[in-house]
């Protein structure tokens, strides 16, 4: 056993125990001492290496003098509600050295407080993290600019369907137009007859609204749509009719007998119709190759959720491969044709909402199920 320290001993051994782990953190950190006020008071030579001002021009300034103007003022009254209270605060932070240019440091802030809980003086101790935020910007835009190129193909690889699916009704519409001018002019049709025709016109143009409708679905961006209460069953039906050109030619039947039009959600339209053109475009890719080609749609009121499911003739996905279909990137198709993004953004979407999406490993077909709260 030691002989016990004195409290003079034990002063200076505290002392220096401090000094140490003051060094060790200059060694490792950005730190910077300021007064209750936030004047900064001391500064290490990290904290000048990186801001390229030097000491005598950083002492007695606040990080007024490093503000880059990123963050929103409710961000540093965050900051400054948090510290002043006592706790720590700790958060990414965007700073302008001397020299204009930007750098990042991830900011722990410690608050000293004297014995009546008021706060003497501030500790902010930080890493420089501009190289990682570099790192990830860049995959931001990387992903931003992959989806339009894909939703840009997409778009014209449906532009031809599209044509082609409002030609059919339009057509259609002009014959039973003379048709329903002879009706007229022979005087010879009941009103009965007449109104037949009538009918048959207005269900065409319906068809083709909703056509366009899909259309613009899915090129425009919804990201910042209001919710709005929508019947699910119209936006699949809209988005069939989209997307029917594709499926009718590869001799794909689609099953909607389970799709209830009264169903309604609180939902951005225009998001989840992207959701179900993906998750359609989807499954046409899996199995157009196959001999057995169909897909089901379910559109079901469960008890405590709305679910909508897209079943197809494939015979699911395999365990390695189903692990990853969320991931951003992940995809089996060939260059060009994926840019394996579409199930990773439709399940932010669908976390934005509140529900799940996920690969039903129950089903003996590859069925995605897409839950959403009533
Ligand atoms: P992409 O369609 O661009 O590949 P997704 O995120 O939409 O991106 O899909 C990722 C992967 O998930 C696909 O490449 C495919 O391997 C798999 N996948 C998705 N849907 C199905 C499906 N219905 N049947 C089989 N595999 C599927």
């Amino acid at each position: 056993m030691g002989k016990q320290m004195s409290v003079e001993e034990r002063l200076i051994r505290s002392e220096k125990d401090a000094d140490e782990l003051r060094r060790a953190l200059d060694q490792s950190s950005i730190i910077v001492f300021t007064d209750a006020n936030g004047v900064i008071t001391y500064v290490n030579d990290k904290f000048c290496e990186i801001s390229k001002y030097s000491r005598e021009e950083l002492i007695g300034k606040t990080h007024r003098l490093i503000n880059s103007a990123h963050h929103h003022k409710e961000f540093f009254s965050n900051l400054w509600r948090t510290i002043s209270a006592g706790k720590v605060w700790k958060g990414e932070l965007k700073n302008k050295a001397k020299d204009g240019t930007f750098y990042w440091v991830f900011t722990t802030i410690v608050p000293f407080m004297d014995s009546s809980g008021k706060p003497i003086q501030y500790v902010a101790i930080r890493t420089d993290i501009t190289e990682l935020k570099q790192i990830e910007e860049q995959a931001q835009d990387q992903r931003v600019a992959l989806l339009h190129a894909e939703k840009m193909a997409s778009l014209g690889e449906l532009a031809a369907g599209t044509a082609h699916e409002l030609g059919n009704p339009l057509a259609a519409i002009s014959g039973r137009m003379e048709f329903l001018e002879m009706q007229i002019l022979s005087g010879k049709s009941t009103s009965e007859e007449i109104l037949r025709s009538i009918g048959t016109v207005k269900e065409l143009t319906e068809r083709m609204t909703r056509i366009i409708r899909g259309m613009r679905a899915l090129s425009r961006d919804g990201t910042h749509d209001p919710f709005q209460k929508v019947s699910v069953g119209l936006l699949v039906k809209d988005v069939l009719s989209f997307a029917n050109e594709g499926l009718q030619k590869n001799n794909i039947l689609v099953d909607v007998s389970e799709v209830d039009d009264r169903i309604e959600v609180n939902c951005q339209e225009t998001q989840i119709s992207q959701i179900l053109v993906n998750l359609v475009g989807n499954a046409r890719d899996a199995i157009v190759g196959f001999s057995e080609k169909w897909i089901k749609i379910q559109v079901l009121d469960q008890d405590s959720c709305i679910v909508i499911a897209v079943t197809d003739s494939g015979k699911g996905i395999p365990q390695e491969i189903a692990e990853k279909i969320l991931l951003p990137f992940f995809t089996t198709k060939p260059a060009g044709k994926g840019s394996g993004l579409g199930l990773s953004i439709s399940r932010t979407i669908i976390e934005k909402h509140n529900g799940q999406i996920y690969l039903d490993q129950a089903s003996p077909n590859t069925r995605f199920v897409i839950t959403l709260p009533k």
